[in-house]
C-alpha cells in the first residue's frame, strides 16, 4: 500500500473509530500547452500527475457528511445532503466537497452520506490542482457509493458546476476532466467546445518536469477576471459566442477597432490553440524539435500578449531553455503571476536541468524553487487493492 494510502486509511481510523471501506484516489495534474484558452472554448493539453489525493471513505445510512484532511487537522466537518448553506469563511477547504453535493442535488440526484479521510501528496496552491484532486477523488467516492452512475466526465462536469456555482471560482473545465480522464504515459488533447478528448503519448524518451517558482502570488483572482473579460470583449465585438469562433486573419484585419492590449490578449488565445494542436501532434510524432519551439513559442505569447509571466518565471524558463535548446521544451504553466514551469526533456538532461536550476535561480532571483520529477499518470480510480 501507497504511503499516502496508508495514511488515509491511519487518519480515517484516528477519527471515526472504525475502519473505512474504500479507497479513492484522483491525480494533480499538469497542463503542458494551452493557457487561458479553455474558458474561450479552445484547446488545453494537459497530463495527469503521479501526485494523488487518497480519501478513505466509509458510506452512511444516512444524508450526512463528516470529512476530515491531515492538511487542516482538528477539526471534523459535517453537513446534510442538499443542505450545503452558503460557503462561510469557516468552512475553507471542505467547501470544494460542499460544492460537489450541492451540485449532485441541483441536479437532481440522490446521494447518501459518507465518513471521510483525506491524505494528499499534491502540493496545495502550488498550480498542480491539488483543488480538483480533492474534489475527483471525493466526487468519484461518491458516485460509486450512491450509485450515480456518472461517467468520469459527468463527475468532472459536476465537479465544476461545484466550483463555479458553490465556491465562486469561474474555473474552465480543463483541471477537473484531465483529474478524471488522464492515462498513465499520456497526456490529453481536450476540445472545450465539446469536450471531445483525445489521449496524445508522451514519448518515452522524455521526463516530465514541473519548477514551482515560488513567487508569492498575489492580484491572481482580479487578473484573471480581466483577462477573461478582455477576451470576452473581443468576442462581442466580433458577435461570435467565444474566440474559439474566430480565426487569426479576422482579427489581424480588424485590429485597429480594438483596443491594442485586447487585440494582444486575442492574438494570444489564437494563437495558442493552434499551437496546441500542432504540439499534440508533435508528441504524437516524437517530433522534439518542433515541440520545443511551440512551448517556446506559448511561453513569450504568455509574457509579450497575454502578460502574465513575472520577471521570476521568465528566468526559470531561460535557465532550463539554456541546458535543454531543442531536446526538450519548457513554458510556464497554469493560470500565470507565479506558479509553475513545465518542462519536456529528453531523460538524459534531467539532471542538468535540475543543477542549473538550483545553481542559478536562487542566485538570479533570491527565490528556492521546488523541483517535481514526473510521470503522466491515469485519472482518479477506486484503489481496491490497496486497502488491505
Ligand atoms: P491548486 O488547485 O493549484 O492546488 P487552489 O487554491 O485551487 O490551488 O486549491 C487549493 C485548496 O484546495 C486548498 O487551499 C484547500 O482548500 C483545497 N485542498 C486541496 N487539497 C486538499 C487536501 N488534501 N485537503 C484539504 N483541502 C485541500
Ligand atoms: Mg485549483
Amino acid at each position: 500500500m501507497s504511503n499516502t494510502a496508508q495514511r488515509a486509511n491511519k487518519l480515517f481510523v484516528q477519527t471515526f473509530g472504525t475502519t473505512a471501506d474504500d479507497l479513492y484516489r484522483a491525480p494533480g495534474r499538469v497542463n503542458l500547452i494551452g493557457e487561458h484558452t479553455d474558458y474561450n472554448d479552445g484547446f488545453v493539453l494537459p497530463a495527469a500527475i503521479n501526485f494523488h489525493t487518497i480519501i478513505a471513505v466509509k458510506q452512511r445510512d444516512d444524508d450526512k457528511f463528516r470529512a476530515v484532511s491531515d492538511a487542516f487537522p482538528g477539526k471534523i466537518h459535517t453537513w446534510h445532503f442538499g443542505h450545503e448553506g452558503t460557503t462561510d469563511p469557516d468552512d475553507t477547504w471542505v467547501k470544494y466537497l460542499k460544492g460537489f453535493t450541492a451540485a449532485v442535488c441541483a441536479s437532481g440526484l440522490p446521494a447518501k452520506g459518507m465518513d471521510l479521510a483525506v491524505v494528499s501528496n499534491v502540493p496545495l496552491g502550488a498550480g498542480l490542482s491539488s483543488s480538483a484532486a480533492l474534489e475527483l477523488a471525493f466526487g468519484t467516492a461518491l458516485n460509486d457509493a450512491s450509485q450515480l452512475r456518472l461517467s468520469p466526465l459527468a463527475v468532472a462536469q459536476m465537479a465544476q458546476r461545484g466550483e463555479n456555482q458553490y465556491v465562486g471560482c469561474a474555473c474552465g473545465i480543463m483541471d477537473q476532466m484531465i483529474s478524471a480522464m488522464g492515462e498513465e504515459e499520456h497526456a490529453l488533447l481536450i476540445d472545450c467546445e465539446d469536450l471531445d478528448s483525445e489521449p496524445v503519448p508522451i514519448p518515452e524518451s522524455l521526463s516530465l518536469i514541473i519548477v514551482n517558482s515560488n513567487v508569492p502570488r498575489g492580484l491572481v483572482d482580479s487578473e484573471y477576471n480581466l483577462r477573461r473579460e478582455q477576451c470576452e470583449q473581443v468576442a462581442e465585438h466580433f458577435g461570435v459566442e467565444s474566440l474559439r469562433h474566430l480565426d487569426l486573419r479576422t482579427l489581424e484585419n480588424a485590429k485597429e477597432e480594438l483596443p491594442e492590449v485586447c487585440y494582444r490578449r486575442a492574438r494570444h488565445v489564437l494563437s495558442e490553440n493552434r499551437r496546441t494542436q500542432n504540439a499534440a501532434h508533435a508528441l504524437e510524432a516524437g517530433n522534439i524539435a518542433r515541440l520545443s519551439e511551440l512551448m517556446a513559442q506559448s511561453h513569450q505569447s504568455m509574457r509579450d500578449d497575454f502578460e502574465i509571466t513575472v520577471p521570476e518565471i521568465d528566468k526559470l524558463v531561460e535557465i532550463i531553455d539554456a541546458v535543454v535548446g531543442d531536446r526538450g521544451g519548457v513554458r510556464m504553466t497554469g493560470g500565470g503571476l507565479g506558479g509553475c514551469v513545465v518542462a519536456l526533456v529528453d531523460h538524459d538532461l534531467t539532471d542538468a536541468v535540475v543543477e542549473a536550476v538550483e545553481r542559478q535561480y536562487h542566485t538570479a532571483t533570491g527565490l528556492e524553487a521546488s523541483v517535481y520529477l514526473c510521470s503522466a499518470s491515469q485519472g482518479a480510480s477506486r484503489q481496491d487493492e490497496e486497502l488491505y
